[in-house]
């Protein structure tokens, strides 16, 4: 499974009742002309999928009666929306990791006309904390005045990381992870892969459906294996080659790799006090013979300065430098 469809998202919606039901209550009070909301959650968890589902109760030929909110998915607007070809559900996404303000301005002309043929015109943003300072002041202004049957919804892992004065002017929903079981189920099902392997890749994903699909469409489990060997096998290597393995790590996933050594470290920790506590499970008998010669502290030491480094690793840093220091400082654990 390469890719997760709509209709699957809406499936997981299921884990999302409150968050629904609170969007039906919305649109069948009718209280006000427009919304604007920011969904908020860990990403992977169907934010953008409940913002699809708003557009399509909001719209939805069939909900006739305003007693009854939940969309069809069959009638000729939800069939546009899932398709992704209704033209006044707008989908804005980062471009580069970047949402500019010429995009936003784009919006502001939308804004101008009536819409074409829905109820609910809906401006969906996902990762609105990617704007930068112009985009977000635009967006404010039209959030302010927002046009008569026009709804905003905002996408954003936290609310702290937009504009607060942009946050003032939404209701906040916050979205939950997809549960455990659920994404074993799934990765069982639809990626087709065994228990074993789907239990580990979920406990890694910790409730991101979007990325347990991923690590099982890119062989991450064998990706982190051979990541593991090779980090053992420097163990005793001179501190030379520990840097050129620094510079291999810093041209590759680094953040993805460094969370694979974050978690092997703290197994390394937890397996001192419970060994029914492991992330990397299957890798029991070599994490505890390992931990054994490991000083506690130092390895909770590892672990907040891979976080530190994990913080900024988004932020131009650079990774190579980073991931030297670390070695020279003897912080990673070879
Ligand atoms: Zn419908």
């Amino acid at each position: 499974m390469k890719s997760i469809d709509t209709l699957l998202w809406f499936e997981v919606l299921k884990f999302q009742q409150t968050q629904l039901e609170q969007i039906e209550s919305m649109l069948e009070k009718r209280a006000l002309p427009s919304f604007s909301l920011v969904f908020s959650g860990i990403d992977g968890i169907g934010k953008k999928a409940g913002a699809v589902y708003f557009a399509m109760a909001a719209n939805c030929d069939q909900v006739i009666n305003e007693t009854n909110s939940k969309p069809c998915t069959h009638c000729r607007s939800c069939k546009k929306i899932i398709a992704g070809t209704h033209p006044d559900i707008v989908i804005i996404k980062p471009d580069n990791g970047l949402i500019k303000i010429s995009v936003i301005r784009e919006i502001g002309k939308i804004l101008m006309y009536k819409q074409n043929e829905a109820r609910v015109r809906v401006i969906i943003i996902c990762d609105a904390h990617k704007m930068n300072k112009e985009a977000a002041n635009a967006l404010l202004k039209m959030l302010e005045e927002p046009p008569s049957g026009t709804s905003f919804i905002l996408t954003v892992t936290e609310t702290v990381d937009l504009v607060p004065t942009i946050v003032s002017r939404c209701l906040n929903i916050r979205f939950y992870p997809v549960p455990f079981k659920y994404l074993i189920k799934i990765l069982i099902e639809k990626c087709e892969i065994p228990l074993e392997r789907a239990e580990l890749i979920a406990s890694f994903a910790r409730g991101n459906l979007e990325k347990a699909v991923f690590m099982s469409d890119n062989n991450w489990i064998d990706l982190r294996c051979s990541l593991i060997n090779e980090l053992d096998m420097l163990l005793n290597s001179s501190v030379a080659e520990k840097l050129i393995f620094s510079e291999k790590l810093s041209k590759k996933n680094f953040s993805e790799y460094l969370k694979i050594i974050k978690i092997y470290l703290r197994d390394l920790v937890i397996v001192k006090y419970h060994k029914n506590l492991l992330v990397f499970d299957d890798l029991k008998d070599k994490i505890d013979l390992l931990s054994k010669t490991k000083d506690t502290d130092s390895l909770i030491s590892s672990i907040y300065t891979i976080d530190m480094i994990l913080q900024k690793a988004d932020k131009n840093f650079n990774k190579r430098l980073m991931l030297d220091a670390l070695i020279l400082k003897k912080q990673l654990y070879i």
